[in-house]
């Protein structure tokens, strides 16, 4: 199949000239009909799939020219380094029409935006908080909006963003095209698709294990954090084969420590992408590591999903993925657009289970490497990898889920009246001038003698 058989326009054609491109993607030439038809549509597709060109071909074909200034086209992403992709790749195919695209995402001014906005709009890719702020504002009319694209929904879902989701379905007009794309079919995914979604055609190219096939995978057994460190430098050294290299790590936190120690070995040529580094920061790290300023970016799964960097020579999975999903995301920064691409896991004993799920999803063994001789394996542990010792036995040790902890609200009135001590029943006695228990024998013998 060629572009042609899609019955695209000239404008569309010319573009997709400059850019080199001759034949559409298996996604794209699947997805094209379906999107064209009006229909909701998932799409199970990794990035690098060719997924943005996916649904934007069939939507900016069909996009009629317009003064209008409220957007119709809205494509929500997760972070803002995509929304700055998404925005980058639909202006070049939109090189040869008129269309206004205007990406928007928070930590930046609004009022900019805002003024951007007013100025009139017909495709918006926005992260979904500023999209929601944007719109409470009522500079940005969402009453225009005929196609909904959600892209990344797993990752848009992992991040904890489905209320804001939720709310902007409420304030988009109900009669719109959904289109969706996701990465992985996770619970959450299905279950937002099947709360909010109308029978949507499901449109996928490759069950979620299959590597693709011009990547080629190794791995070690390595014993600790700080064997891997040695083995990663040792690795890292060798700079004319590892030219650029995205290291994975799971969490924000190892990220950081992982930076730290290498900063002091690779310190110009290091980056590191998390969501708790600024925009600015990430946004810059980004383009120092795709512009090859930087050799070596140290990225959440989260961070650099998504991304679209070239010529990666090496993904290092710095840790095992619990999920196996990830770490298929992960391998599939490398080797894009068809060429050559390597990927190298680090395991401890206690990510062997987790390789062994790699494994069977991709229904295929991961070549096992020996460290080399050169690299020092440490003994020194951190502190999440040392044994926890439990004191077993010792009845007067207190839980800690028993300890006292600060007081989360206050105590109601009832519960926080002191007790004076003295009983109840002489205060009622009082109020009442009798006590209200019956049957006092001697009541009326005491107050007679008062
Ligand atoms: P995506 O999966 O949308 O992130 O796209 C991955 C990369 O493939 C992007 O750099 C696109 O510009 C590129 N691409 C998209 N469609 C095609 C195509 N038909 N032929 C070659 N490259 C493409």
């Amino acid at each position: 199949m060629s572009f042609q058989d899609l019955n695209l326009n000239t404008p569309l054609y010319n573009a997709l000239d400059d850019l080199g491109f001759t034949t559409p993607t298996p996604i794209q030439e699947q997805a094209f009909n379906v999107v064209s038809s009006g229909k909701d549509m998932v799409g199970i597709a990794q990035t690098g799939t060719g997924k943005t060109f996916a649904y934007m071909l069939p939507i900016i074909k069909n996009l009629k020219y317009s003064t209008q200034e409220n957007p119709r086209v809205l494509v929500l992403v997760p972070t803002r380094e995509l929304v700055v992709q998404v925005v980058d790749e639909i202006e070049k195919l939109s090189k040869y029409t008129n269309n206004r695209i205007l990406g928007v995402y928070g930590g930046t001014n609004i009022n900019t935006q805002k003024q951007a906005v007013a100025e009139g709009i017909d495709i918006l890719v926005a992260t979904p908080g500023r999209l929601y702020d944007l719109a409470l504002s009522r500079v940005l009319q969402l009453k225009s909006i005929q196609k909904l694209v959600i892209d990344e929904v797993d990752v848009m879902l992992d991040l904890g963003f489905r209320h804001q989701l939720i709310n902007i379905f409420d304030i988009l007009p109900t009669r719109r095209q959904n289109i969706m794309f996701s990465a992985t079919m996770t619970q959450d995914v299905d279950t937002l698709i099947s709360d909010f979604f109308k029978s949507p055609e499901r449109v996928s190219i490759a069950v979620s294990g299959t590597p693709l096939e011009n990547i080629s995978q190794t791995r070690y057994n390595v014993p600790n954090f700080y064997t891997k460190v040695n083995l990663l430098t040792h690795l890292l050294n060798d700079t004319e084969t590892f030219n650029k290299v995205l290291v994975f790590v799971a969490f924000k936190r190892m990220a950081d420590r992982l930076f730290e120690k290498l900063d002091t070995i690779f310190h110009d040529e290091l980056c590191v992408i998390h969501s708790n580094k600024t925009q600015n920061y990430r946004l810059r790290s980004i383009e120092q590591f795709r512009n090859g300023e930087n050799r070596i970016l140290i990225a959440t799964d989260v961070m650099a999903r998504g991304l679209d960097i070239d010529n990666v020579s090496h993904v290092i999975n710095f840790d095992t993925p619990l999920y196996p999903e990830n770490y298929m995301h992960r391998i599939g920064r490398t080797g894009r657009a068809e060429r050559e691409g390597k990927s190298i896991v680090f395991s401890t004993k206690t990510e062997q289970e987790s390789i062994e799920d790699i494994e069977s999803l991709m229904n295929m063994e991961i070549p096992l490497l020996e460290i080399p001789p050169i690299v020092e394996v440490s003994t020194e542990l951190i502190e999440e990898e040392r044994p926890q010792i439990k004191e077993r036995n010792n009845p007067t040790k207190r839980k800690d889920e028993d300890a006292p902890g600060p007081a989360f609200h206050e105590k109601s009135e009832k519960n926080s009246k002191e007790n004076l001590g003295g009983s109840y029943k002489f205060k009622i006695a009082a109020k009442y001038k009798k006590p209200k228990t019956r049957g006092d024998k001697n009541y009326n013998k005491r107050n007679k003698r008062k």
